[in-house]
């Protein structure tokens, strides 16, 4: 694997669909956190062709893990502690998620009732499909493209 400098305490996200890194470092709030993020992009692999890589230097509690799940299930969550990887986290599909993803549809009352959180429910829990309290649209863009890789 690629090494982008080591990292004491963090995180290593692995098998990050290609192209995906910027919209969880948006989503986790990285650009707020006061932490190293090294983003390595469309790095060869093996299992998915290409891939990204997060590594994150920041304490272990920081990182919402129910992000991670809501944007792709499947990325590896390696803990790292004193240098080494120390623990696999398994991501679990949290049941509703709020105020991190907003409604894109722009009939949905979201976009209309300012006030209103953005709340959004676990619609398939196979696929890990989330879906808009209010008007039912999906998170996120080009489902589809992501099997293609797989
Ligand atoms: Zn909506």
């Amino acid at each position: 694997m690629l090494n982008v400098g080591k990292i004491e305490e963090g995180y290593v996200l692995d098998h990050i669909e290609a192209g995906q890194s910027l919209e969880l470092y948006k989503h986790l709030g990285l650009a707020d956190m006061d932490c190293t993020v090294a983003m390595i992009q469309n790095a060869k692999s093996s299992k998915m062709g290409r891939k990204d890589i997060l590594k994150v230097e920041c304490g272990i509690e920081e990182l919402n893990m129910d992000v991670l799940a809501v944007i792709n299930h499947n990325i590896t969550v390696n803990v790292v502690k004193d240098g080494e990887i120390v623990e696999k986290k398994e991501l679990t599909l949290p049941k509703q998620i709020k105020n991190v993803f907003k409604c894109t549809n722009p009939r949905c009352i979201t976009s209309i009732e300012q006030e209103l959180p953005h709340i959004f429910i676990l619609a398939d829990e196979d696929k890990g499909i989330y879906r808009c309290k209010y008007c039912e649209e999906k998170v996120g863009k080009g489902d589809g493209s992501k099997k293609k890789n797989r």
